[in-house]
């Protein structure tokens, strides 16, 4: 039987290689295209010699062309962590804008079904907790976070104008905080940045009082979530995360105990509009993908804290901007 094909954008990623990896286990013929913004081929050089995998170094806000079928296209491309997005303003809104819009385009050519990684920052800094999709949000358009935040409402809605005006199969996934093996460095996100300074002996940086919260989701739990809700039959937004909500000085504590580091916790101005608090309700995931996280934070972290122990010191010390 002809294998299943699937375009990947944002493949070099944190999230993209993961789903790379578990297409290419699964027996797809994997697409996968980046055009290493914040992405890196290392990430995904151990499946490079598969015949069941392909890479395609190209901007997907530019035109996009992919020969042959394609069952699936899964749209992960654009920055994610805050101190990207904020140093690629434009870029992120085009990748949200313009790179969904050829996603789409390619889809309708193929007869494909689109799933894009939607975020729990379209709810921005949220009044209703914990978060369920039918809450509409509280973002602040001109805000520093609004290029992701309105990006990701764009490619939502022309995602469901697609399907209501063309009837193409669109999916969309509210992925909240996630965390894992291949996640940069420094990247500024909260769990790399810990486990950072506790490797190189600084002290961990909590912004604001560490009261706002988040809740991490392992990252094998939520391919497996994507997966279901890819071949389920279901369009409305799809809340994808781990409602185990701590904060972010607790957070801090369990990366100390975790490290064994000796430093110590020190206190930073909070970033502009950063979301008081964030916990998905999956009573929608539960419900129609028979899915929930099975992941425990000590255990997803164990595994996390090893692959970041394992990086070189060159990679420990580099600077990245
Ligand atoms: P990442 O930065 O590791 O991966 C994004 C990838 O997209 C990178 O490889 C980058 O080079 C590529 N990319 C960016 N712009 C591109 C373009 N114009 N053309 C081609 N490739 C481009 O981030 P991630 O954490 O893996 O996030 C992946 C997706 O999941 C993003 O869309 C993000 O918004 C979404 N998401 C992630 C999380 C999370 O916790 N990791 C939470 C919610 C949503
Ligand atoms: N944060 C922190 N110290 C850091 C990096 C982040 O206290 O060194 C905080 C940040 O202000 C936010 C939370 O941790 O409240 C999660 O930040 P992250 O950038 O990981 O994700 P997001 O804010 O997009 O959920």
């Amino acid at each position: 039987m002809m294998r299943k094909r699937v375009l990947i954008t944002g493949a070099a990623g944190f999230l993209g290689s993961h789903l790379c990896e578990r297409f290419v286990k699964d027996d797809y013929h994997v697409i996968a295209m980046d055009n290493l913004i914040t992405g890196r081929l290392s990430n995904i050089e151990h499946l490079m010699p598969k015949e069941n995998f392909e890479f395609y170094h190209q901007d997907v806000s530019n035109f996009i062309h992919v020969p042959g079928k394609l069952d699936y296209i899964l749209h992960f491309a654009s920055p994610a962590s805050p101190i990207d997005y904020l140093k690629i303003p434009i870029q992120t809104l085009k990748v949200g804008s313009l790179g969904i819009h050829n996603c789409l385009g390619l889809a309708r050519v193929k007869n494909a079904r689109v799933l894009i990684a939607s975020t729990s920052e379209v709810y921005g800094d949220p009044e209703v907790h914990p978060q369920t999709e039918d809450y509409w949000g509280n973002v602040n358009p001109i805000g520093p976070r609004g290029v992701y935040d309105e990006a990701k409402r764009f490619q939502e809605a022309i995602t469901m104008a697609y399907h209501t005006y063309h009837g193409l199969e669109t999916r969309i996934a509210r992925i909240f905080n996630t965390y894992g093996p291949r996640m940069r460095l420094n990247d500024g996100r909260v769990l790399p940045a810990f486990i950072g300074q506790a490797l190189r002996g600084e002290d961990l940086t909590v912004f604001g009082d560490g009261s706002q919260t988040r809740s991490f989701c392992y990252v094998d739990d939520l391919v497996e979530g994507l997966v279901r809700l890819l071949h389920s039959d279901y369009t409305q937004p799809v809340n994808v995360g781990n409602p185990d909500e701590i904060t972010i000085s607790d957070f801090a504590e369990e990366i100390i105990k975790l490290t064994g580091t000796t430093q110590k916790v020190i206190y930073q101005d909070l970033p502009v509009n950063d979301p008081k608090q964030r916990q998905p309700d999956i009573t929608r995931a539960k419900e129609i993908l028979d899915w929930s996280p099975k992941v425990s934070r000590e255990e997803g972290l164990k595994i996390t804290y090893a692959y970041f122990k394992g990086l070189s010191k060159d990679e420990l010390f580099k600077k990245e901007h």
